[in-house]
């Protein structure tokens, strides 16, 4: 029989609590069966005057708040209170009865902001110890990862760096020009030809720098987030972020650290993509005991020239041996302090029947750079040169655990912020991290 539905609503009453009205399969119901935050007050007090001014909104109320527009996806607090004000879920979840008056979206960036994000991760941490006792994370497999998050800055507010200088000055009480740079120090081989590039920087949003992620895309004003997952239930098990220049690899020892301090114990396997594959790295992972399972980057031939590799580096003497059998010495650091170069001599290199094959017509003779821990590298190379079917398999699982993680973030929770200084990046980033794990583990 066709039915038809008053439009007219005439109960004044609703006799049953607003849980019976959200489904038992929303997700927040199903948040909220397993939550407590009954250490909030606790973790928050020094932020509040105990015993004057005017009553805070609830912190508990306002994390869940947080909580439910993450779960909801709605990262902009304006768009989270003006959904709370229809959505009986959301307001449910958060403790507010259907006829109470909600906070003002902008209570929640000053709540952010009192809070701080060392509160934060203080949260973040205690998440990962409840996920510890619940036999969720073993902390003996642990893979990294690192993605970069697009600023939220127009490219109006992108200059370069000496125009920022300028407006600084200009800005300043008293001008005081720079002093005269004293003698610059020497620099060693030849002189640079190109002139460096200008830096662009954001005047809204001087921490994000400009990166990519492939050489076929823009640079743009980014920041980076360095990911540890624990391989047992793909638990988020540190998080940290940087501007976007930074380099993933250099934190690799860092994030290790963190993990097992927090775990107490020691992690066993690292893995990670190529973008980590230091020789650096390797050896400090040897040095501790840890296997790592990194890809090592595949070495830069340049056409027609013998390649570094044939090259047989004896580390005890500090001394390169070419394959024409002449020695190569160290010389000095490098610029960047990644390794040393060590060069053949000119008279070695003009009587050599290689030089034609081994370096450009306009050197004298040959210079390489090894690296530090070239070689950890070396064994690593030959390592994955052996087709080991154990190692692949446990690079798989970096896939979906570590690029899985970001990609699940990404797609389904980030949203990119209207302004950046109502949502700091460390902040964002703990909260998308702990609520997707929870998420996860649901
Ligand atoms: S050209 Fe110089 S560095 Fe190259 S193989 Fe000959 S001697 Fe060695």
């Amino acid at each position: 029989m066709q039915g038809r539905q008053e439009r007219w609503q005439e109960d004044l009453f609703v006799a049953c609590p607003l849980r019976a009205l959200v489904p038992e399969d929303h997700i927040l119901r199903r948040v909220d069966a397993v939550l407590d935050l009954s250490w909030i007050h606790d973790a928050v007090r020094d932020c509040y005057c105990q015993n004057n001014g005017r009553r805070s909104i609830d912190p508990e109320s306002a994390l869940r708040l947080m909580l439910a527009g993450f779960f909801e996806g709605i990262v902009r607090d304006r768009e989270l209170m003006r959904q709370a004000q229809v959505n009986l879920a959301i307001r449910w979840f958060a403790g507010y009865r259907l006829d109470q008056k909600l906070p003002d979206h902008s209570s929640l960036t000053v709540i952010r902001q009192r809070w701080g994000a060392e509160r934060f991760k203080q949260f973040f941490e205690r998440t990962v110890r409840a996920c510890m006792d619940a036999g969720l994370v073993d902390g003996k497999m642990v893979h990294l990862d690192a993605s970069l998050i697009r600023a939220d800055v127009s490219w109006e507010s992108l200059t370069t760096e000496y125009i920022e200088k300028t407006i600084e000055w200009n800005k300043a009480d008293e001008f005081e020009p720079e002093p005269a740079p004293s003698e610059p120090p020497r620099r060693r081989g030849r002189p640079r030809t190109n002139p460096p590039k200008k830096k662009k920087r954001s005047t809204t949003d001087p921490d994000a720098t400009m990166a990519t992620s492939s050489q076929k895309q823009r640079l743009e004003p980014s920041y980076k987030q360095h990911t540890a997952v624990d391989d047992q239930a793909g638990v988020v098990v540190d998080v940290a972020v940087t501007t976007g220049e930074v380099n993933e690899g250099a934190q690799l020892v860092e994030q290790i650290e963190r993990v097992e301090a927090l775990r107490e114990v020691a992690v066993e396997t690292v893995t990670a993509d190529a973008a980590y594959a230091h020789g650096a790295n390797y050896q400090q992972l040897e040095g501790r005991g840890t296997d790592a399972v990194i890809p090592p980057q595949r070495e830069p031939r340049k056409p027609k020239r013998i390649p570094a590799s044939r090259f047989q580096y004896d580390a005890k003497h500090h001394v390169v041996r070419c394959p024409g059998g002449k020695r190569l010495e160290r010389k000095g650091s490098c610029e960047s302090p990644t390794g040393w170069y060590y060069r053949a001599r000119a008279y070695d290199c003009r009587a050599c029947p290689l030089r034609p094959r081994c370096f450009g017509q306009r050197a004298n003779a040959r210079t390489i750079v090894i690296v530090d821990g070239y070689e950890a590298l070396l064994r690593a190379r030959r390592r994955w040169r052996r087709k080991d079917e154990g190692l692949r398999n446990l690079y798989g699982l970096h896939r979906w655990r570590a690029e899985g993680a970001h990609a699940e973030a990404k797609t389904r929770l980030f949203q990119q912020p209207r302004c950046p200084q109502q949502h700091r990046p460390e902040q964002h980033r703990m909260a998308i991290t702990y609520i997707d794990r929870l998420l996860f583990e649901l």
